[in-house]
Order: structure tokens, then sequence, then C-alpha cells
């Protein structure tokens, strides 16, 4: 049952130390398939809301949560849509915030709103890594995405983030009907031409809700194919890998080196507080309480001595979040130490380095992953240090769903 291929898990991530998401919610104008919470336009409240969320850091730092942050992470939304703005926060947070020596500094931004000025003067600020929405290379793809660039503009984007020296990575989506495979392998091409060190890969989603949903249920436009999205899949992993950019996650490739530190955080079960409306959180149960304590949000069900973890997403609209942005976050999601272990071994599955046996068994789910294995969606791999490790196949990777439903089965309890 072991299948010796030297794969290297990645490495874990310590739970303790709390790392920072900031949600930007402004955009120039709405992509058709986005549900994200994102603005456009809200000129008006972008200073007010760049005040709101140095407040809320600053806040939190004063609980000790922020005192030895890996990775800060600045997504949106377009956070470069904020201009000097967006430098104020860079600067606001670093401040604030006190970061591990060598931390991940990322910003998300798309084509429009990249300009060398600003990525000079974001990198002066302590940014150290980009991730660029260029989604594709193909001027019809990015109609039909309803993007607001063109190709041209996002090749543009990546010769200022190349000449700038800051490590940066590109999103792209595959599996958008009337994108050919011709255009997807242009893309792909131009993906490992542009200098990028990682390249995040996403089959088109529908939304429920979003203009792309409404378009396909009025029949408008036809529904993404998913064996389309596999095929595309799969050709960029070719591609990718060829390149000296391997898969370490569902949609994640990179070179040796450039994997997301700060995504890596979601997928080992580590810690992380998310600053601003409909940012997410995942603290400890302890770090939870200290916010709670402070705050008087939900508290810890004190009669469970395993609620371990506590997760929430602030529901807070932008004009409440700008007024209060201490306000208590809605529903919080309690997980007892049963529920943290599936939950770790089912994000853990989402990368190539899988999970230790040790995980398995402590989730539960050996049996399920078993069941798993003889469907061909999950094997037992060598990792490099010669650890058994529950991995998925190539067809479990494509039908990754199946097995995360399968290992996480239950999930919290909902108490506010
Ligand atoms: S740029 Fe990103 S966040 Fe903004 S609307 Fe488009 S997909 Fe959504």
């Amino acid at each position: 049952m072991t299948d010796p291929v030297g794969i290297a898990p990645l490495p874990a991530v310590a739970a303790d130390p709390v790392s920072l998401y900031v949600h930007v919610p402004f955009c120039i104008s709405k992509c058709a398939y986005c549900d994200f919470y994102s603005r456009a336009g809200g000129e008006a409240l972008r200073g007010p809301f760049v005040d709101a969320a140095l407040f809320e850091a600053g806040h939190w730092s004063h609980y000790d949560l922020l005192d030895d942050v890996p990775s800060l992470y600045i997504g949106g939304g377009t956070p470069t849509l904020l201009g000097q703005d967006l430098v104020r926060l860079v600067r606001g947070l670093i401040e604030t915030a006190r970061l591990r020596p060598g931390a991940e500094v990322t910003v998300e931004t798309n084509p429009e709103t990249t300009d060398a000025a600003l990525v000079a003067a974001l990198i002066e600020a302590g940014v150290n890594r980009f991730s660029l929405g260029v989604q594709s290379f193909d001027d019809d793809v990015l109609r039909r995405l309803g993007r607001c660039h063109d190709a041209e503009r996002g090749r543009a984007a990546t010769r200022i983030l190349r000449d700038s020296g800051a490590s940066f990575s590109i999103d792209l989506i595959c599996g958008v009907r009337g994108q050919s495979a011709a255009s997807w392998e242009a893309t792909l091409q131009e993906a490992v031409r542009c200098g990028a060190r990682h390249v995040s890969v996403y089959p088109l989603a529908v939304e429920d809700g979003t203009p792309l949903d409404a378009s396909i249920r009025s029949g408008v436009v036809p529904a993404p194919d998913p064996d389309d999205a596999a095929d595309m899949m799969l050709a960029a992993e070719v591609v990718l890998t060829a390149a000296g950019m391997p898969r370490y996650e569902v949609a994640s490739y990179a070179q040796p080196g450039h994997e997301a530190r700060h995504n890596l955080v979601y997928w080992t079960g580590g810690s992380y507080l998310g600053v601003g409306p409909h940012a997410a959180s995942m603290l400890t149960a302890e770090q939870y309480g200290r916010v709670a304590g402070a705050e008087g949000w939900a508290t810890p069900p004190s009669s469970d001595p395993l609620c371990a973890r506590a997760r929430f997403t602030r529901e807070a609209s932008l004009e409440d979040y700008v007024r209060r942005p201490l306000a208590d976050p809605g529903p919080v999601e309690f997980l007892d130490t049963d529920e943290v272990a599936r939950e770790d071994a089912t994000l853990g599955l989402r990368t190539v380095g899988g999970i230790s046996t040790a995980q398995a068994e402590a989730a539960q789910a050996v049996e399920t992953l078993a069941g798993l294995a003889e469907q061909g969606l999950v094997r037992v791999v060598e990792s490099e240090t010669g650890e058994a490790r529950w991995s998925t196949t190539q067809q479990g990777w494509l039908l990754g769903n199946r097995v995360f439903e399968a290992v996480w089965t239950g999930g919290g309890t909902q108490r506010s």
C-alpha cells in the first residue's frame, strides 16, 4: 500500500502565532463570477476604512494577539485601488503588529491598479510579495469573465512586478465556456515566462447570486463544463511542473521556497485573525478567550473543556464596520478537539504532502481513507523522511470535494 514517491510534507506551522489578514472591500467594478465581499467604487469610504482597520489591528495588538506575526496578507477586493491609503495601511499595520523577522507580507493587486510608483512605495513600506489577478492572457476569456482589464494590461502589470524585484504570484481561471485548449495553453506559457514564482489555478465556479449565475439560469450563457475544467487543470499541472513550479496544493504551484506561507497557515491549522468586513478568523480557544473577555463577544462554552478552536467571519457591512470596527462578529463556531483533528486532516489533504498517519488516526479517519483508497482517490505515500502519509491521487485531486467531505463529517457546533 505504501508508494515511495518522495513527496515533501509542507512545513507545519505552529498554532500559537497569529497571522494577520486584512480584507479591503473595494474594486473598480464587479466581475461577473465574483461573490467576494467588495464594493465597486466607494471612494468616500476608502480613507475611513483604512482608519477603522488600523484601529481594529491596534486594538487586537493590546491583547497580545499580534506579538509574533509570521505572515500579513492584505487581500480583497482590490487593495491597490486604495493608492496611497494602502501605503498608509501597510505602514500602520507594520508599526502595530510585531512581525516576525522575515515575515511574508503580501498585497493582492489587479492589473488595472498595478502602478510602478505604488509598487515601489509598497515595497519601501515593507511588502515583499504581490498576488496579481491576471486570470487569463486572452482578451476573449477576460471579457467572458467580466474583468475590467485586457490581456495587455495584465502583461504590463507582470512586467511592473517583475522589474520591482519582489516575488509575485498570478491567479489564472480555467474552464470558462468558449475558452479553447489552445487559449489555455497559451495563457499557461505566458504565465511561465512572465516572471511569477507562484501560480494559482482555479476552475471557474458559479456562485449563487452572481451575474454569471443569473446569465446561466436565464440561458444566456451555458454552464461551465467540469470535464473541460479538469482537462485544463491537468494541462496546468504538466506545463507548470515542467517549468519548475510543481503543484503543492489543490490550486497552487510554486518554485521551491516560494510557496505562499500565509496560505500554509490556513492548510496546517495555524491561527489567523481577519480584520475588516467579512474577514474570516480562526483562533485557538485561548486566543479567542482574550478577545471575547475584552469585548463581550460570544464566549467559549465554559462547560466544554474540550473546546479547542473558534472560527468566525465578521458579518458587518462596510458602513457598519467603519462605524464600529470592534463590533461582535456574529455567530462563532466552536470546535472541540475531535472536530479540530478532523478539520486539520481535511485541510491537510488539500496539500500534495497530505497528512501523517497519526493525523489520520487523531481524526478517526483511517477507515474513511481506506474506503477512499479503494475508490482510487487517496493513497499512502512515503515522504522524503520515510514517513507514511495519506495523500490524494490525481483522481482524488480532481474530485477533491468528495475526499474532503468524507473526512470532514459532522462539522462544528454553532453557538452564539
Ligand atoms: S477584482 Fe477580484 S474581488 Fe474584485 S470583483 Fe473582480 S474577482 Fe471580485
